[in-house]
């Protein structure tokens, strides 16, 4: 489907070659084939980059959002005419099947469309003066040249979370993608380019995490950073990025409970989809399992033979369940921690290899007795294993839920509304959903996690000031100097 085509950044509203002549290859996940060749930036080609940006600053920051908006939704509209292609080029590049390819797509839409209304809004608050003769309000203003830094796992929608907000708020961008889903990258910045955006506005480097992600890191012309990435990275961005305003969605180790008065079967469906959807790598992924000791063995049996028949393979393919890891590494990471398990004598269920043959694949993983000691209960894994904890009731559940560094996604099924309210209340998540699985988020609400995944939320209203500053304003139409604080 496709030749090896070199592939170049976007800056300054062209396609260039990296200052370095360099290039490396991103590889179809199921068959290991190159799919593209792209350039391996360097710290020149990012200050060209900011350069841009900084240029064309002015410009986009002046232009009325409900103009900006105009772009935004003609993005919206380029992106729904290409939803198919991009879905199967998500699934090429990293391996998702063809329905979560096309929904990674439908979020990115979602999210163009909601921030497009937003132009029309970008409400500020006013309030009443403490003096005569004076108005008080606050707007919203762009922070400035933004640097936004993504992984491969939602190749365009996590990207299209950080731009469609940074956009309508005026900012400029230098925007760097995994090198694990360049292409997917470079498709969006066409349609971007396509939809009228300004030369400048948005700049897209591809490249090394040294060389150019530690660049953006560190440049002393961004005034902000969007993360999303590791806990490893993570740390290492508020160590080197000084005072800029940085935000960051970090990893998960997130549970499902399930107490004994449950809908067994609807728990397990939601289990299946949130452990193995996307091979176990959303930040969102339900990596533990929390079960109380009545239903324990029935959950474990039933769990056990519907992850044994789920189906691996290509995601084009309409049968298969589950697509490949992204990468060997990923593959290597996955089997480490299986070790880990097995050291740890949790019990190895089913899965715990690597599918022989081409590709990055892993059997899916059911470790049961496990517990809240156990690395593997504790560190997030980003593949498709699933660990059994089992309790006794809902105060040991939340206590065991809460046991980790992390605080991303979490769920409970149960049909007790005293144990919901309580697992809503103290749960230490920035997402808790009640008789439904850990991932499937809405564009309009915010996301993000508590402790260490991170701070700031995106998407929403919140996902709106993450990338814009609060400017409040008086306006003192007395004639004469007025003194707050009743000093006369
Ligand atoms: P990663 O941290 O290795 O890389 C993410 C991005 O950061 C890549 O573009 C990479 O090149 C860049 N990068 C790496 N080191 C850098 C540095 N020192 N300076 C600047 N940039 C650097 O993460 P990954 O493997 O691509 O993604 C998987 C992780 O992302 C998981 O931990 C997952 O939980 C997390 N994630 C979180 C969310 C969320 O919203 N909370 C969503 C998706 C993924």
């Amino acid at each position: 489907m496709f030749k090896i085509e070199v592939y170049k950044n976007y800056i300054d509203g062209k396609w260039v070659s990296s200052n370095s002549k360099k290039t490396f290859s991103s590889l179809n996940p199921t068959n290991e084939n190159a799919i593209g060749r792209f350039q391996l930036s360097n710290k020149r080609d990012i200050d060209l980059a900011v350069k841009s940006a900084e240029d064309s600053y002015w410009e986009w920051s002046s232009m009325p959002a409900p103009e900006r908006a105009e772009i935004l939704f003609e993005v919206v509209r380029l992106l729904k005419k290409d939803k198919q292609r991009l879905g199967k080029l998500e699934t090429i590049e990293m391996g998702k099947v063809l329905k979560e390819g096309l929904g990674d797509v439908q979020e990115a839409i979602d999210i163009f469309e909601y921030m497009a209304g937003e132009g029309r809004r970008l409400f500020g608050h006013t309030t009443p003066s403490e003096l005569k003769n004076k108005v008080a309000y606050t707007v919203r203003m762009p922070v400035g040249v933004f640097g936004l830094i993504t992984p491969w796992n939602f190749p365009i929608a996590i990207p299209a979370w950080k731009l469609a907000p940074a956009l309508i708020c005026g900012n400029t961008v230098v925007f760097k993608p995994s090198s694990d889903t360049p292409l997917c990258a470079i498709e969006l910045m066409k349609i971007l380019e396509k939809s009228g955006l300004p030369k400048g506005v948005v700049n897209l480097i591809t490249g090394s995490a040294k060389d150019t992600g530690e660049a953006i890191v560190k440049h002393p012309r961004i005034r902000g950073i969007s993360f999303t990435g590791s806990k490893f990275t993570g740390e290492w961005i508020v160590k080197n990025a000084g005072l800029k305003k940085v935000g960051l969605e970090l990893g998960g180790k997130n549970a499902i409970i399930v107490m004994d008065d449950a809908d067994i079967e609807m728990a397990l469906d939601g289990i299946i989809w949130g452990g193995f959807g996307t091979t176990g790598q959303r930040c969102t992924a339900a990596s533990r399992v929390i079960a109380h000791e009545d239903i324990k063995n029935e959950l474990n049996d039933k769990l056990i033979s519907m992850t044994e028949k789920l189906k691996l393979g290509d995601g084009l393919k309409e049968s298969t369940d589950i697509g490949p890891l992204v990468n060997k590494k990923a593959v290597e990471k996955t089997d480490y921690y299986v070790g880990v398990g097995k050291k740890e004598k949790a019990k190895l269920m089913c899965g715990g290899e690597q599918l022989k043959g081409k590709g990055f694949f892993y059997k899916p993983t059911i470790f049961t007795d496990v517990n809240e000691k156990m690395r593997i209960a504790k560190e997030e894994i980003f593949g498709p294993v699933v660990s059994v904890l089992s309790v006794k009731d809902i105060d040991e559940a939340i206590k065991v839920c809460n046991n980790i560094e992390y605080g991303l996604s979490s769920a409970i099924y149960t049909n007790d509304i005293n144990k919901a309210f309580k697992a809503i209340e103290k749960i230490e998540a920035g997402l808790t959903y009640v008789n439904s699985s850990t991932i499937g988020s809405e564009v309009h609400l915010p996301f993000g996690g508590v402790k260490h995944t991170g701070h700031g939320r995106e998407t929403g209203i919140e996902g709106l000031h993450e990338f814009s500053e609060t400017k409040t304003v008086y306006i003192d139409y007395s004639g004469k100097l007025q003194k707050a604080q009743g000093i006369d």
